[in-house]
């Protein structure tokens, strides 16, 4: 490590090193195919060494690596950089804090990239603690300005995000910082899948849960990541000793009664709605007033059931 300017910066020959390792550790956990993916880390306040374009990543030497500023220019390295480092130099640009930037297309949280769901749901403490909420940005031409361009708006206030029809990339203040926020990720989104898509149910945490998560993150110096919605009722202060033990959620409000259905808020209001992760159905924007029960889930299955009677009543008719 050196010291520049009061901040710690890894030597050119830990951040190689580094990469190397990182490198195969993604390709190792399936978050790349072929010569996907790419890193880079910083070694000065201008300086950063970087991945190779069509390399695989789980098999780069340390003469594969390529020395940049961050204006693009190269400094050293005889192999060609990657376009997509144009991602990272504007993660670098828009916020001076992070020191190391991943990207890679693992399966899980690409396929919620593709389907356009954001990570945005209170189900699991390590994921409010280290990670927060992933938004998705929109679509962008790999390779282009529009990449840095749909990324930005996001680099100050998070942790991560989804690029949409394309993978994830993560930021940190170290490149094991940057690189477990992509494995928390893909942990995330599976988890999301599971219970949302598998299991069928998601016991949200309650919104006094996420505030007291909040102020741990807080504590332990984790400024941005944004706030997943949570839950207006506790969903999970009893102990449940047989499957007979889960009964479906109270519902508030009229309609029909659905399982597994909780009404939820976002926490502290300071956050704009997104999409829930386990349903992609978009929730009602709260207002200042609003403790107000957001029922996205419950709106969407009602619509749905509403379109089904339609349709059969229709078809009733031509008969
Ligand atoms: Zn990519």
């Amino acid at each position: 490590m050196m010291t520049v300017q009061g901040v710690k910066y890894m030597s050119d020959f830990e951040a190689k090193k580094a990469i190397l390792d990182i490198g195969r550790r993604m390709y190792e956990k399936g978050f790349v195919a072929s010569n996907d993916g790419n890193i880079s880390c910083k070694v000065g306040p201008n300086t950063i060494w970087t991945t190779p374009t069509g390399v695989s990543k789980g098999f780069m030497t340390q003469d594969m690596l390529v020395k940049m500023d961050l204006n693009g220019k190269v400094l050293m390295g005889r192999w060609k950089p990657s376009s997509e480092v144009k991602m990272h130099l504007r993660v670098y640009k828009e916020n001076p804090d992070v020191q190391a930037v991943t990207h890679a297309h693992p399966l899980v949280a690409t396929s919620f990239a593709i389907a356009g769901i954001s990570l945005d749901a209170a189900i699991l403490t390590e994921a409010v603690l280290g990670l927060g909420s992933i938004p998705v940005a929109k679509y962008a031409t790999p390779g282009t300005e529009e990449v840095p361009d749909s990324i930005a708006p996001f680099v100050k206030s998070h942790n991560g995000v989804l690029l949409a029809n394309h993978g994830a990339l993560t930021w940190g203040k170290d490149i094991h910082q940057a690189f477990y926020r992509l494995e928390s990720i893909e942990y995330y989104a599976t988890i999301l899948m599971y219970t949302g898509n598998i299991i069928g149910r998601q016991n949200l945490l309650s919104c006094d849960q996420v505030d007291k998560l909040l102020d741990i993150r807080h504590k332990l110096g984790i400024t941005a990541g944004g706030i997943p919605p949570c839950s207006v009722e506790v969903t999970n202060m009893k102990d449940v000793v047989t499957a007979a033990d889960v009964r479906p959620a109270e519902q508030t409000g009229s309609g029909p009664v659905l399982k597994g259905v909780t009404s939820i808020v976002r926490p502290r209001e300071s956050q704009p709605v997104s999409g829930c992760g386990c349903t992609g159905v978009m929730q009602k924007t709260l207002t200042s007033e609003a403790q107000k029960p957001v029922e996205a889930e419950a709106l969407g299955k009602a619509k749905n059931e509403i379109i089904a009677e339609v349709v059969r009543r229709v078809i009733e008719q031509l008969n």
